[in-house]
């Protein structure tokens, strides 16, 4: 069994799903409001679970992974770059608002669901989707709406050992208003006997409507939460930080479930931060929020799984939409070249394993996984033309087929697009560049012959490596191995400012092998000589 905190949480739930529930599959849960975009925080509060209902399932135990779509929620606030007009439609339920003008989707909610609900069949996490909508109209809570009435008391006593002011009526249910379909209402009157309630809008409307009968309306979200938890059974969910300070949902739930409900709380491990480095212009039309849908854009899904994985559900950590993405792949890369000899420590191992598979099978891979650096450097240089990829990836790595280095390519291409800005572009030079050339010394000049004469027969990664780094070595009348001394590394980082400068105009750039595979030898030949 591999050791680490996704294993640990697996063993806790199922000891507790067995005490709660024996014989019924265990349940694990996340809740999102599509109100937004679903950002790349938010994903740990489905990518938690899904880790620990997935080793469940690994174990061959049954285990529900519910996605609570907190779509009943009313419309808060209308987001920048709306038009105004929604403004009419705040207080409705996010399922009642119409998409954002120019959506597909037939509402608010819908629109925010979509891209998520791709992105985590992309990433392979396999959830049941609940829509509260669909639960509190079909009436599905009708019975714990009806008990949280009953005991209104007790609950009010409780959120009251948190609360600055005095509530005068305490109710914790809500009704949309039958004309404007807005949550404006004011509960007036509850009969426990009869069930009958009342209640006035802002708009002027009211009416008297049977409670036992009436499904436009929730409970307030600090005992919407837990009738869930005793509803659904739910045995492990996670939450962030935010819901966890004195008053808070979990802490006032914990109380509700057991007091009013007759449930469990769930195991629920509080989840920390994620944040972003980059992402510089990328989702700005879109709100500046980068989704999980942004990042699968630019990393593979094992990769991004692999970030959450490997760390604790309370370590925060951040995804790279910037040059630290390079670093990232190759580290990625190590593990698996490690993992695949056999080494690794227990943790790595299992990190790695719950990033590449799932208990339904391995996630889709890059058949021939060239580094993301090379592919980025490729990318950058030939501006996605796939012959000229094609060729240079021949060159680099004996590649026959694009095809074997998909998606892997398609990631780092996208990202060379879309987050490099444009001073870090490359630009391999038209014309050469004369007046350098012509004012060369004769060090420089021997350099690059020794350069050209060795081309050919060095046309590789390692090769042209190995001639770049010989060519100081020679000129200084050095064995090509031997051991580099400050004056000889000051000899190769100016030979190496000398090429860069020959071949696109700048003093740094992509690493100089890959950057002399992907210009060809022709076009260098004809760039660097005098
Ligand atoms: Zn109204």
């Amino acid at each position: 069994m591999i050791a680490d905190w996704v294993a640990k949480f697996a063993d806790e739930v199922i000891a507790e799903a067995d005490r709660r529930a024996p014989g019924k599959p265990v349940v694990c849960a996340s809740g999102l409001s599509p109100s937004g975009p679903i950002h790349l925080g938010n994903l740990r509060e489905v990518m938690t679970p899904h880790l620990v209902a997935d080793e469940i399932r690994r174990r061959g135990r049954e285990c529900v992974h519910l996605l609570s779509w907190d779509d009943y929620d009313r419309f808060r606030r209308v987001p920048a770059g709306v038009d105004p007009a929604w403004e009419a439609h705040v207080g409705k339920p996010l399922t009642a608002v119409p998409a954002p003008p120019g959506s597909e989707h037939a509402n608010w909610a819908e629109h925010f669901k979509a891209p998520l609900t791709a992105a985590l069949a992309e990433l392979g996490i396999e959830i049941t989707p609940i829509s509260q909508t669909e639960r509190y109209t079909a009436g599905a809570y009708r019975e714990p709406i009806l008990r949280a009435m009953e005991h209104r008391g007790k609950i009010d006593a409780i959120l009251d050992q948190y609360r600055t002011k005095t509530v005068e009526r305490y109710f914790p249910y809500k009704p949309y208003c039958a004309l404007c379909e807005r949550d404006l209402t004011t509960v007036t009157a509850y009969d426990d006997e009869s069930t009958e309630l009342a209640y006035t809008c802002a708009c002027g409307f009211g009416e008297s409507v049977r409670l036992a009968e009436h499904d436009r309306g929730k409970l307030v979200w600090k005992v919407d939460w837990p009738m869930r938890w005793a509803h659904e059974g739910v045995v492990f969910e996670p939450s962030g930080v935010d819901h966890h300070s004195p008053g808070s949902a979990w802490i006032v739930g914990g109380r509700i479930v057991g007091e009013v409900f007759g449930g469990e709380q769930p195991i629920g491990p509080m989840y920390a931060f994620v944040g972003i480095t980059g992402m510089a212009k990328m989702s700005s039309s879109k709100g500046g929020v980068p989704t999980p849908a942004d990042a699968l854009e630019i990393m593979e899904a094992p990769v991004l799984r692999w970030l959450y994985a490997r760390r604790k559900p309370e370590q925060s950590f951040k995804i790279a939409f910037d040059q630290e993405i390079q670093r990232l792949y190759d580290e990625w890369d190590a593990l698996g070249r490690k993992i695949v000899t056999g080494g690794g420590m227990p943790a790595e191992k299992a990190a790695h394993a719950r990033a590449t598979s799932t208990a339904a099978g391995a996630l889709p891979a890059t058949p021939h996984p060239v580094t993301y650096r090379t592919l980025a450097s490729i990318a950058d240089i030939t501006t996605g033309d796939p012959q000229q990829t094609l060729r240079i990836l021949g060159d680099v790595d004996g590649v026959a087929a694009l095809g074997e280095v998909r998606p892997r390519l398609d990631r780092a291409q996208r990202w060379v697009e879309t987050q490099v800005p444009a001073e870090l572009r490359t630009h391999v030079r038209d014309e050469p560049d004369a007046e350098l050339l012509s004012g060369l010394g004769d060090e420089a000049a021997e350099s690059i012959r020794l350069l050209l004469a060795g081309l050919d027969e060095h046309w590789s990664v390692e090769g042209l490596s190995t001639l770049v780094y010989g060519v100081p070595k020679l000129v200084a009348g050095l064995p090509v191995d031997a051991k580099p001394t400050p004056e000889l590394k000051q000899a190769q980082r100016s030979f190496f400012a000398l090429l860069y400068r020959l071949l696109i105009g700048r003093d740094t750039g992509p690493r100089l092998p890959t950057l002399l595979l992907a210009v060809g030898a022709e076009r260098v030949r004809r760039l660097v000589s005098a």
